[in-house]
């Protein structure tokens, strides 16, 4: 075979294997990005439940049936906690949003970077 043929087919084949690459790690990012949003809906679901649960227990307060404070702090704590890992959530969601990524392989990017590290294009 020509050697220039078979330097274009390798070429091929490395282009091709780049491609497959970035796909796969492009869909695994996808399944991130709903996982997060999956679990910031189930967090806020949490929150509206231990709220009720807290009103209805403030509520009992106010007829003077006995609560159990105890019982009541951990509920709130527990919604802190919530909170505190929706905002994780949010600023993941925020970290890959504003990150670069090549526009041809996908792979992210820094932003000093002239051409991407894997496919050669080049960024500006
Ligand atoms: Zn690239």
């Amino acid at each position: 075979m020509d050697e220039r043929v078979k330097e274009l087919l390798e070429k091929a084949k490395l282009t091709a294997t780049a491609a497959a690459g970035a796909a796969a790690e492009t869909g695994s990012r996808l399944v991130e990005k709903t996982k997060r949003s999956l679990r910031a809906f189930d967090l806020n679901n949490e929150i509206e439940i231990l709220m009720r649960e807290i009103g209805r227990t403030v509520y009992l307060t106010h007829t003077g049936a006995e609560t159990d404070e105890e019982e009541l702090q951990a509920k709130l704590e527990a919604i802190d906690g919530k909170y505190a890992e929706i905002a994780e959530i949010k600023a993941q969601q925020e970290a890959q949003r504003s990150a670069l990524t090549c526009p041809v392989c996908g792979k992210p990017c820094d932003k000093t970077d002239l051409y991407c590290r894997v496919c050669g294009e080049k960024l500006q």
